[in-house]
């Protein structure tokens, strides 16, 4: 079954004046290829997984707007058209009771987000592109980052047209990042937050690098200073614990965290730094497994007298203050304080 609408050199007028009337034109899922100065290359861009964060769609609408011809091809696949679109505007990361897309590319592709998934996956096997950029914004506001699934000077070299900072992640969850190989470096690049005009603006600037530059992959001894983190690990909460985000212990919930606690995005967080509130044990509230595949609850987290900090010094990030978010996906990623992974 084809789902993706295929657009080819949509002309600058075609988008209408604002993001969404660019989305309702496109009804649907979508592919636009723009050919390239150099048409025997092709990298794709790739963005709205997530229904719920625009800065990709709204960068690729006014790259359109602005008339300009990329360097080589490019293949732009706007994924979660209908979700973004679901009103408000914006407010969906993915439809109700639908996967959330972004965990969707590794089999079974059995269910509407799987056939997506492998859709966008067979496109990007047709036009074998040199280079794979997918777009996101963070839920919480916070710096730009970019993910890959190992570290190679070609995730360097594309990481660096958008930011300086590189989490290195092998989750394995199905994310489209997870395809990457050295034929076809792949990287996450999240551009900030999702109600951030300067994400909207870095989103802009980085993808009009991406198309512009007759080179994106590393020719070779470039030395790119990103701030690399590695292996982080995800707290995440335990089914049927309730959570709520406060500045002072809630007692209807398991788990109060405190509603300033994203202000510690990207920041170094001591065993001393009050997190919140919890009523139990670390491991009966929380989860978490390292790399290796093992608990590492008590060596994110500790309880103390209802209190809640830190265990170790650590590096915290992609902190959500979003409960729903937090009870789907995670409470926050932690890695040690200088960026390298956690051990036990
Ligand atoms: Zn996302």
């Amino acid at each position: 079954m084809r789902r993706f609408n295929f657009i080819r050199d949509p002309g600058p007028g075609s988008g209408g004046s604002n993001v969404e009337s660019f989305l309702r034109g496109l009804d649907g899922p979508a592919c636009l290829f723009l050919s390239g100065q150099d048409s025997g290359r092709t990298r794709a861009l790739v963005t709205l997984l997530h229904g719920n964060e625009p800065s990709g769609a709204m960068a690729l609408h006014r790259w359109l707007q602005s008339g300009q011809h990329p360097a080589v091809n490019v293949v732009c696949i706007v994924a979660s058209v209908a979700a973004a679109l679901a009103a408000p505007l914006f407010s969906h990361r993915m439809l109700p009771r639908a996967r959330d897309l972004n965990r969707c590319f590794r089999p079974p592709f059995d269910d509407a987000q799987g056939a997506l998934a492998e859709e966008i996956l067979e496109i990007l096997r047709l036009h074998h592109p040199e280079a794979v950029v997918d777009l996101h914004n963070t839920s919480g506001s916070g710096p730009a980052f970019g993910v890959c699934t190992h570290m190679d000077r070609q995730h360097d070299a594309l990481v660096s047209l958008f930011t300086r900072r590189l989490i290195v992640s092998n989750l394995g969850l199905g994310a489209l990042m997870d395809i990457s190989e050295d034929a076809c470096p792949t990287v996450t690049v999240e551009v900030g937050g999702r109600l951030d005009e300067q994400a909207h603006e870095l989103a802009y600037e980085g993808l009009c690098r991406y198309f512009l530059a007759p080179q994106v992959l590393d020719q070779g001894a470039t030395e790119w200073g990103l701030e690399v983190l590695r292996d982080p690990i995800r707290l995440e909460l335990n089914d049927n614990v309730t959570l709520t985000y406060a500045d002072q212990p809630s007692p209807n919930y398991d788990i109060t965290l405190k509603t300033d606690i994203e202000h510690h995005n990207f920041g170094t967080v001591s065993p001393g730094t009050l997190l919140g509130w919890a009523r139990g044990t670390e491991r009966g509230l929380f989860s978490a497994l390292d790399a290796g595949g093992r608990c590492a609850v008590t060596r994110l987290v500790r309880i103390d007298n209802g209190e809640l900090y830190p265990a170790r010094p650590l590096k915290l990030f992609m902190i959500t203050n979003n409960a729903a978010i937090a009870e789907s996906d995670c409470l926050f990623y932690a890695v040690a304080d200088d960026g390298s992974a956690i051990c036990s």
